[in-house]
This record gives C-alpha cells, structure tokens and sequence, in this order.
C-alpha cells in the first residue's frame, strides 16, 4: 500500500540557535559587509554575520564564518545558492556539526545548516517499508521512529548524533550495519547544473565511510532528502560481539530492532563521550583498510592484531586498537584527550584551537606509521 504523501517542509522557527537574529550574537548584515548584496533573499531568510563555528560544531573549536544561514526548503536552497554565487562565495552545508572540523581562519563564505525536515511512507509491501525522510531530521529521531514501527536496517545506528543528510555523505555505519545497505536513492541540489537531482544507491559510490559526497563530488551537490527502505523481518544474528555479549549477559534472546537499538543505546553512553559534555566528532579516524600481504607482515610481529575481511583480499584493522599499542590511550595531546575508553575518539579538553588538533592528529598518525606502516585517515570534514 502506498500512504499519501506527508512530505513536509518546516517552516522557519523556533527551536534553536540561530533562527533568531538576537540571540548568540547573531546580527544582521554588519557595515563592513554593506558591499554584499543579499537584499534579494534577505526578505525571506535570515542571512547571519561573523559567527563562531565552534557554537555548531561538537569539536568546539575553529573560527568564525562571514556568512551563515539556515535552508528549510529547496527554494530556500535555490535562493541561497544563486546569490552566492553573484557574489562569487563559496558554500559549505552542516548538518548536526558532528562530523566536520573547522579551521582557526575565518571561512569566507556561507556556511548553510540544512533544517529540510519531512518523514513520508512512500513504499509499502509485505516484506519492507521505504521511507522518505527531510535531510535535515535528526538521524537518531528517524531511526527511533522506525524501531518504534518494528522496521529493522539502521537500529544499530542508533545514538548516532547528527542529521540524515549527513548520513549518506560518509556512508555512517555502526555495529554491523551501514547506510548504503538500506540505502535506495536521495534527492539533492545540484550546484553545478542548478536543478534537483535523484541519485540512486549506485551513483553515491559507497565504499567504507566514503562516498561521491566526500570524495571526488565533495561540496556539489546540497542533500534535500533520503530514501531508505527498511525490512520487516527481526534482525538475525550474528551480531557484533559487544551486541551478542550484552546480550548475553542480559539473557536476551528475543532479537528486535528495539532490542538491537537498547543495546547499542546503552554500550555507546558506556564508551562514547557524551559531545554536550566532552566536545567530540565521534570517531576521528577511519579504521584501516590494509592489503592482504602487509597484514600477514604485520601478524608476525603482532599476532594480536584484530582484524576483518573486506572480501576483497583486504583487511580493516581497528584504528583505535593501533592507537592504544602506540601509547596514547588516555593521553592528553595538545589539549586534545584520546579517549580512555575509546581511542579512536578525540576530545576537545583544552585545546587553543584547530592548531591544537592538528599537532595531535599528526603526533598520534606519524606515531601509527611509524610503528605499523599504515597511514590513518581523519574522519571528519573540514571545512574550506
Ligand atoms: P570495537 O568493538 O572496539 O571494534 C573496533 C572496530 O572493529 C570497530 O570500529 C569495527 O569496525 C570493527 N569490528 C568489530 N567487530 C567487527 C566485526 N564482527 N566485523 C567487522 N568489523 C568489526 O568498536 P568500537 O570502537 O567500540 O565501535 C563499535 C561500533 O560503533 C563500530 O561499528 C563503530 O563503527 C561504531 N562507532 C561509530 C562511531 C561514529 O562516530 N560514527 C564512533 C564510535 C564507534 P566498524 O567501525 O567498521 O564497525
């Protein structure tokens, strides 16, 4: 059965930071950037000045960016766009911030947080559900709402912080589960040829934590919605080990997308900082993908090193399991903790800034290389 359409977009409003002028120190076009003709949107949308990206971002940290603004629809997009392209700027797009570093400098451009909301059942059958959700929802509201419907495909993402849109541009994954195996097409923006675009699963170029989104498309295409669809059959097992552990341990033999989305609920609060209060972007580097013959060298010395079959004669290697060998676990490093609990994940204690991160990105990924040959790769985006 196919339901009606709901696909809403959210008027501009409320609830957080910026849709009021007033608050956090967000203004109105300022003197020095009189020269900047917005008049044509300014009617519509709040286009704000000089505003700290640590305030958006879960690092906290990095500079200001000379333009910022909300999109709540794809006119919102259009508009925003065009004129920044007549005043030659260029735009980045955030979702929760979560997953994006910047910069101490100044962006000098304008930085969109996509509040494009809207869920919508637009497929319906016995053995799945396929779903349509705004790219600017929240991603751990969405998949509560589909356990909450027993629909199994992302449950084991949940906790994961940031938008749906964001979701696809890093292929998000998380105890077994990635977004391109539910994945079936999103709607976008596209800034090179000005017209909305449908990308199925196949033109995004998933691979591990990648995508067109990230890498040779990066900043193209402006993501409106995602399709996902989702299955009605219970999760089977096997699952990842801390899942069957807890589950073990907690003599639950019922498997429900419920009882996957308590489980991986409560083991993340146990080993993940909570970004509200330890400024975070999750995982700060990919895990590794080795070739086959290094990992065989490397076994010799390190017969402990845990691995995990690509399928494609490669192998991941946990990344935060390379960082620990090496001695930084717990450590503090320009300010920056390596978790004790997690050594993949960076928290922002004390650090003066993106330099303060950078010098201990490169002190812990020098440090790797030097001791195992492998090159480990930052996970968040940056902002340029
Ligand atoms: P863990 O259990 O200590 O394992 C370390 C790594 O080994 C994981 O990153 C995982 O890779 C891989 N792994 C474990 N069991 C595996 C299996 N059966 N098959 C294939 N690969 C396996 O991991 P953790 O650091 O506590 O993380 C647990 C899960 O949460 C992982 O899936 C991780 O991706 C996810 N996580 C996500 C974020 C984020 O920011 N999005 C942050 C932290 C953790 P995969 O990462 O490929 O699953």
């Amino acid at each position: 059965m196919v339901h009606p359409a709901r696909f809403e977009l959210a008027t501009p409003g409320s609830e957080d930071q910026c849709s009021n002028p007033l608050s956090y120190g967000c203004v109105w076009l300022q003197p020095f950037y009189h020269s900047i003709n917005f008049s044509a949107i300014l009617s519509a949308m709040d286009i704000h000045t000089n505003i700290p990206l640590k305030n958006y971002l879960t690092m906290k940290l990095g500079g200001t960016t000379r333009f910022m603004t909300e999109v709540f629809s794809v006119d919102n997009v259009k508009q925003i766009v065009a004129n920044a392209r007549t005043q030659n700027l260029p735009i980045f797009v955030i979702g929760g911030g979560s997953n994006v570093i910047a910069r101490d400098e100044t962006y000098p451009g304008i930085v969109i947080r996509n509040r494009i909301k809207g869920f919508e059942i637009v497929a319906d059958d016995a053995m799945t559900t396929t779903i349509k959700v705004g790219a600017g929802e929240i991603w751990d509201e969405i998949v509560k709402k589909t356990v909450d419907m027993n629909l199994s495909g992302i449950e084991a993402m949940s906790a994961i912080p940031g938008t749906c849109g964001a979701a696809p541009v890093q292929n998000v994954g998380a105890y077994g589960q990635d977004v391109s195996e539910t994945f079936v097409s999103l709607e976008a923006y596209d800034t090179q040829n000005d017209q909305v675009v449908t990308l199925t699963n196949d033109d995004c170029h998933f691979g591990y934590r990648s995508s067109i989104f990230r890498e040779d498309q990066f900043n193209r295409y402006i993501i409106l919605s995602v399709t996902l669809q989702l299955y009605k059959a219970s999760p089977k097992p096997p699952f990842y080990k801390a899942i069957q552990d807890y589950f073990d341990t907690h003599n639950i033999t019922i498997y429900t997308p419920q009882t996957i989305r308590d489980t991986v609920t409560t083991i993340r609060s146990e080993k993940l900082p909570d970004p509200k209060v330890k400024p975070n972007s999750g995982s700060f580097f990919k895990n590794a993908i080795i070739e086959g013959w290094l990992l065989k060298e490397l076994l010799e010395t390190y017969p402990e090193m845990p691995h995990y079959d690509m399928g494609d004669k490669r192998y991941k290697v946990p990344t935060g399991w390379l960082i620990e060998q090496c001695g930084f676990k717990g450590q503090l490093l320009h300010g920056m903790r390596v978790n004790p609990a997690n050594a993949l994940v960076l928290i922002n204690e004390s650090a003066g800034g993106y330099s303060d991160l950078a010098a201990a990105r490169e002190e812990i990924s020098n440090q790797v290389r030097d001791t195992f040959r492998i090159s480990i790769e930052q996970e968040p985006l940056e902002l340029k």
